[in-house]
């Protein structure tokens, strides 16, 4: 992020230029002024989206709950820990199943399609 440039001169410098007829003077320190201005407002607008941004993760993630390899949210999900951690983005897994060495091992999985990450389905006992 760039430091922004504080003009070098006061309002109180523009008025005395004004009153001893340097108006030139006066107009340019005040353009100077204007654009300074500018890049403030595009600073702030920029911070507070950063804010809104960083205000939503923490909302998210204090409800994030990492249970079996994967995130929950309000019981809704899963969700790639692969893409939240990286990206923060809350990804949607899909299920899938993962062919072991023989026909009979056959595994539940979680799969990312975007990442292409997987993660195995922890076999709960409820019945
Ligand atoms: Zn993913």
């Amino acid at each position: 992020m760039a430091v922004l440039p504080l003009p070098s001169f006061s309002v109180k410098e523009i008025f005395e230029l004004w009153r001893k007829g340097s108006n030139l003077e006066a107009e340019e320190k005040i353009l100077e002024l204007r654009s300074v201005a500018i890049a403030l407002k595009e600073e702030n607008l920029r911070l507070s989206e950063e804010n809104q941004a960083l205000q939503r993760r923490n909302s998210i993630s204090s409800k994030l709950e990492f249970k079996e390899h994967v995130y929950w949210l309000d019981g809704e999900g899963p969700y790639c820990q692969v893409c939240y951690d990286r990206d923060d983005k809350l990804v949607r897994l899909h299920v899938g199943v993962r062919q072991g060495l023989y026909p009979h091992e056959k595994r539940d999985r979680w799969e990312c399609r975007v990442c292409r990450q997987s993660f195995d389905m922890v076999a709960t006992n409820s019945s």
